[in-house]
């Protein structure tokens, strides 16, 4: 597969957030299936890494490393991102750098407002200084793609599915900034004519993702005999995406999606944190059996602040427009993940 072979030109594409998790998975898939060149625009904090497109680069027949420039920026520093984007004259731009893990949003919400909010802003004030200098046929085939949560709507009950009509409703300091970057790439749309489309995507999971989420987390601390903290009961629900389907899904909205519009992705995987909890134990139960069951590790503790119950995305919009399906269920997923984390525990270390 060749992505952006429609695109007019070999497109000069900046990623924002690229040394994280997903924003990863990006950028090793762009050098990978096309030919565009890549420009990384990270603050490098706490969750960045960019061996993962280091190793990508040197695996390459060709060597593609003139095609990727990492560019040290944080986006909530005005003129930092105002030259990121003159140096890297983008054609397309993915939006991810975000603070992105909820209880460091109750904990110290004020980064997260920085980064999110501040940020997102910065980006667009230079995104519109930029593309009012483009001339018009590179203006045609301009895109800001924002990519953005399922937690922006909310919490759900036991029935129902959040989709591109469901009404905002944030209720964490993380999920409240992530809606304002919404609304604010909505209204750089809507009065400054910036081609934007934003996607609004359910809980990740795969190799590389920084091993505070709940996933790396329960199998890094099962792999160590260590207490597997489970908040409250264990009941609340999220709907689970593989990171490459959710890569894959970025880049059909970017090359087809409709401007100003918005595309829901889940996998429709809904598992509650018991049944993933229980689920790795019992895999690693057969892959590096112990004297006890994984499972007695199982702890729980104090729910978390303001606790979402369920979220779960009716994905059909970009089902049945863009032809998009996730191809990897959530069991084949988790193996995938688990045998990652299990050769690479030393990445793990935090
Ligand atoms: P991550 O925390 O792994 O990576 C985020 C990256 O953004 C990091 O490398 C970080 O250094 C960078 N960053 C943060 N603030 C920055 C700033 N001010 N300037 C420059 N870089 C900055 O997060 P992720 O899981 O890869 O998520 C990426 C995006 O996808 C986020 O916008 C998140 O809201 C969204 N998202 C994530 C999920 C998920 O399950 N992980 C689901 C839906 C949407």
């Amino acid at each position: 597969m060749k992505l952006f072979k429609d695109f007019p030109y070999v497109p000069k594409i900046m990623v924002t957030g690229g040394a994280g998790f997903i924003g990863g998975a990006v950028i090793r898939n762009l050098l990978k299936n096309s030919e565009s060149i890549v420009f990384n625009i990270d603050k490098i904090g706490y969750a960045s890494d960019t061996t993962s497109i280091e190793k990508t680069i040197k695996t390459q027949k060709k060597d593609i490393s003139h095609r990727y420039k990492l560019l040290k920026v944080d986006i909530s520093n005005k003129s930092d991102i105002l030259s990121a984007v003159e140096t890297s004259d983008p054609d397309l731009v993915l939006h991810l750098a975000a603070e992105s893990h909820v209880d460091r949003s109750i904990n110290g919400p004020k980064a997260f407002i920085e980064s999110n909010i501040l940020g997102t802003f910065n980006l667009l004030e230079a995104l519109r200084k930029h593309y009012s200098n483009m001339n018009s046929a590179r203006k045609n085939s301009f895109r800001l793609l924002h990519v953005s949560t399922d937690e922006v709507f909310g919490t759900l009950d036991k029935k129902g599915r959040f989709d591109e009509s469901y009404q905002y409703d944030p209720r964490s300091p993380y999920s409240a900034s992530k809606a304002s970057s919404d609304h604010l790439v909505n209204a750089w749309h809507h009065t400054f004519g910036i081609p934007v489309i934003t996607t609004n995507c359910s809980n990740n999971y795969g190799p590389w993702q920084y091993p505070e989420k709940l996933i790396p987390k329960i199998i890094y601390k099962a792999i160590n005999g260590e207490k597997i903290p489970i908040y409250g009961k264990g009941e609340n629900i999220r709907d689970w995406l593989y990171v490459e389907d959710h890569v894959d899904g970025l880049f059909k909205v970017l090359e087809k999606g409709k401007l100003g519009q918005k595309y829901c992705i889940g996998g429709s995987e809904e598992k509650t944190n018991n049944e993933i909890a229980n689920f790795i134990c019992n895999y690693l139960d057969k892959v590096i059996p112990k004297n006890y069951s994984h499972k007695n590790l199982i702890s729980y503790v104090e729910d978390r602040q303001g606790h979402d119950y369920r979220y779960a995305i009716n994905a059909s919009k970009i089902i049945n427009e863009l032809n998009w399906e996730p191809k990897t269920n959530f069991e084949l997923g988790l193996k995938i993940t688990i045998d990652w984390y299990l050769k690479n525990m030393d990445w793990m270390e935090i």
